[in-house]
């Protein structure tokens, strides 16, 4: 059986084998958790990442931890919010299972994902850890090597929501 749990903190401090980045299509580094993942990692990680040749929103691609605890980096672009009716919940839905199916074929057991587009691409918060809960649930349904999933909150109040909604 597969752990989930949401936790407060910083997700680059976490021990776990990957974790996951909110980036952007470049995956070229931004703000948000995308700027502290890449601080924290180091430049050797922006190198990689220019290998890759972006990232569509809704998919995933992986690259190496560098200076981070973590092993690997899932880097996925989230949908930008704006008002429901362009696929966003399908492209959110798509962060989290391609994220997922990537663990899995690198044989990640522990996995840390931030609060993906709720920052500055605006989606509602509840909105999007109810699709995060409900994705993660539904991809561990199937076989796969992970066995813990933590939700990284940056804030007391999204570690509330996540509480509520994993009940
Ligand atoms: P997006 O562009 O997908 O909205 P952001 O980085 O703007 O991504 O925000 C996503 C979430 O990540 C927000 O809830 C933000 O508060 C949070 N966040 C920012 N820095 C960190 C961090 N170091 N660890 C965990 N979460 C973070």
């Amino acid at each position: 059986m597969t752990k989930l749990e949401a936790v407060r903190g910083d997700i680059t401090q976490q021990l776990v084998d990957a974790i996951v980045n909110a980036a952007n299509t470049t995956l070229l580094g931004g703000g948000g958790v995308d700027g502290a993942i890449h601080r924290a990692a180091g430049s050797e990680l922006l190198e990689e990442c220019r290998t890759l040749g972006g990232c569509p929103t809704g998919e995933a691609k992986i690259t190496k931890g560098y200076r981070l605890a973590a092993k690997y980096v899932i880097h996925t672009v989230g949908p930008v919010w704006s008002g429901g009716r362009r696929r966003e919940a399908e492209l959110l839905r798509g962060c989290y299972v391609n994220a997922l199916r990537l663990a899995t074929q690198h044989a990640v057991r522990s996995i840390a994902f931030p609060s993906i587009s709720t920052g500055a691409y605006r989606y509602p918060m509840e909105q999007a850890a109810r699709t995060a809960v409900e994705t993660v649930r539904g991809e561990l349904a199937k076989p796969t090597t992970v066995e813990l999933v933590r939700f990284v909150c940056f804030s007391a109040e999204d570690l509330q929501v996540y509480q509520e909604i994993l009940g």
